[in-house]
């Protein structure tokens, strides 16, 4: 079946259509014609891979996905294959063919991309998987036989979830504590519908109910539960809390209401697209309707906002950031869908004060420019004298990054060693923090990071906790009675 492969030669790259701009700014929901691309664009497009002996395809996906196997399969039309090859290696591939930034990992580094563009790796796998749910073929991760042996997890975000379904793979009893009322961390309440619809979160939530895990939520560690009783409880403890203090700007102003931390602003617009009751939603302090917004900030957190400010119903959208387009944190293809969708961008620019009596109406900027690189190789900013301007605004929203609680504080165990940035110290190898049995990964190991990373973590850490509770029981581990 070779000769259906190589395609790239004759068939040119296509991504799943985008829907018109006037529809995606009207709703919350995927901006992608998916339906289009799945009926015979995905297995045409699958075809276009040229099976490399080393596909550095999958050198640079963070989970080495085996993505020629599962190309192949896909242009084969042989798709229950392709789930199976695609799903062995990623907890959620669904959502990685979604949200990853494809165009810095796997399709960035595609061979063919020169003069052909990379092949659509992230849409036929979201395909694939997609088309899995839809004929039943995705199945709760059951275990053979049960063991006695239990493992704590804290934080149900994706770290939290691929370690909790991989132990529960191989029959451990997995508790997972997190203190939201709903599963998924960050893409439940963090990521907007636009960019991954919450149905595709929720139905991984009932599949790993269904497989017998047990979730605790609205159980925060630290304040409802110690981490010293989890560890009593449970033979592994496996941290994975995330990092959510959000770094500040420090100008003057910046005490004015209309001044909102960017995922207080994405949580109350996500929680109010699920039906939850957000009485700062209500109120209009969390809504942007009728609102002239400006968003500070560079990175995707930034691109989430202004998106969803659209789609509020803003009346003016800006987004400020000191460097150039070039040098944005943020993946170029949210950049170019923030753009497509009628936001402003006042590049080259930093915050000076926040203007208004009481309530925020206007930021002053000054205009930057790029100097010579630092010792990172980065270009420095340098604000450029007498060039202060301002931008009206009723809402101003900070997204400037975030930085780990302190955790050995919020836990209560000032033995849990952390970095100079404050997260969490672990084993490069096993995972492993100071305390024995403790294990940790994900963005309260990395800082803010990605779902991909954090899968890998969870996936890797689930692996390191088995060995280590085997090691512990003397090799043999026991059955848990009927
Ligand atoms: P999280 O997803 O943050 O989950 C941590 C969980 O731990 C949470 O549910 C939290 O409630 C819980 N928790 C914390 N403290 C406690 C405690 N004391 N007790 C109990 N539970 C606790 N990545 C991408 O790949 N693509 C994207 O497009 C993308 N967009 C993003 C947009 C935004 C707005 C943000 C903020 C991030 C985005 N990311 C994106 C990054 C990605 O979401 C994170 O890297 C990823 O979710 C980290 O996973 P995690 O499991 O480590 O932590
Ligand atoms: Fe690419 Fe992400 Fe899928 Fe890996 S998980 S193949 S990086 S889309
Ligand atoms: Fe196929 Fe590109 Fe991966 Fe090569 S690098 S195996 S062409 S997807």
């Amino acid at each position: 079946m070779a000769e259906r492969m190589l395609q790239f030669v004759r068939l040119s790259q296509a991504q799943p259509e985008k829907r018109d701009v006037a529809a995606r700014r009207a709703d919350f929901g995927e901006i992608y014609h998916y339906e289009q691309f799945d009926a015979g664009g995905a297995t045409q497009q699958a075809s276009r891979c040229s099976q490399c002996g080393v596909p550095f395809c999958s050198v640079h996906c963070p989970l080495n996905n085996n993505i020629p196997d599962w190309l192949k399969l896909t242009t084969e039309g042989r798709l229950e294959e392709a789930y199976e090859v695609s799903s062995a290696t990623n907890t959620f591939p669904e959502i990685c063919g979604r949200i990853c930034p494809q165009d810095r990992l796997c399709e960035g580094n595609c061979v063919i991309e020169k003069g052909f563009e990379s092949v659509t790796i992230g849409a036929v796998e979201r395909y694939i998987t997609d088309t899995a749910w839809e004929r039943g073929w995705v199945k709760p991760p059951r275990p053979r036989s049960e063991l006695a042996q239990s493992v704590g997890i804290i934080g149900a975000g994706p770290a939290g979830l691929a370690a909790a379904e991989r132990l529960r793979l191989r029959g451990y009893q997995v508790h997972v504590y997190d203190r939201y009322d709903r599963v998924g961390g960050l893409m439940i309440y963090g990521i907007p519908n636009f960019k991954l619809e919450k149905a595709v979160v929720l139905r991984r939530w009932q599949q790993f109910e269904a497989a017998g895990i047990h979730f605790h939520l609205n159980s925060a560690i630290g304040r409802d539960v110690s981490l010293a009783e989890l560890r009593e409880r449970h033979d592994a403890v496996f941290i994975a809390t995330g990092v959510y203090k959000a770094r500040d700007i420090d100008c003057l102003g910046s005490n004015l209401s209309g001044i909102v931390p960017a995922l207080s602003y994405l949580t109350a617009s996500n929680r109010s697209n699920l039906g939850d009751a957000v009485p700062d939603f209500a109120s209009g302090a969390l809504d942007a309707k009728g609102k002239r917004v400006v968003v500070v900030g560079g990175g995707d957190t930034a691109m989430d906002c202004v998106r969803t400010a659209v789609r509020q119903g803003a009346t003016a959208v800006t987004c400020l950031y000191r460097r150039d387009k070039a040098n944005m944190p943020g993946s170029m293809r949210e950049v170019k869908n923030a753009e497509e969708e009628g936001v402003e961008f006042a590049w080259l620019a930093a915050p000076e004060a926040f203007l208004g009596e009481t309530a925020v109406t206007g930021l002053r900027a000054t205009r930057m420019h790029l100097g010579l690189p630092d010792a990172t190789g980065r270009q420095q900013v340098a604000p450029i004298p007498g060039s202060a301007f301002t931008i009206p605004c009723d809402l101003a929203i900070k997204a400037l990054g975030f930085d780990p609680e302190d955790l050995p504080h919020a836990f209560d165990e000032p033995g849990l060693p952390v970095t100079r940035w404050g997260t969490l110290k672990v084993h490069h190898r096993t995972m492993m923090t100071e305390l024995p049995g403790v294990f940790a990964g994900g963005d309260i190991v990395r800082g803010a990071s990605l779902v991909v990373w954090a899968i890998r973590d969870g996936r890797d850490a689930a692996d390191q906790i088995d060995a280590y509770v085997r090691a512990k029981a003397g090799g043999k581990l026991a059955v848990a009675a009927e």
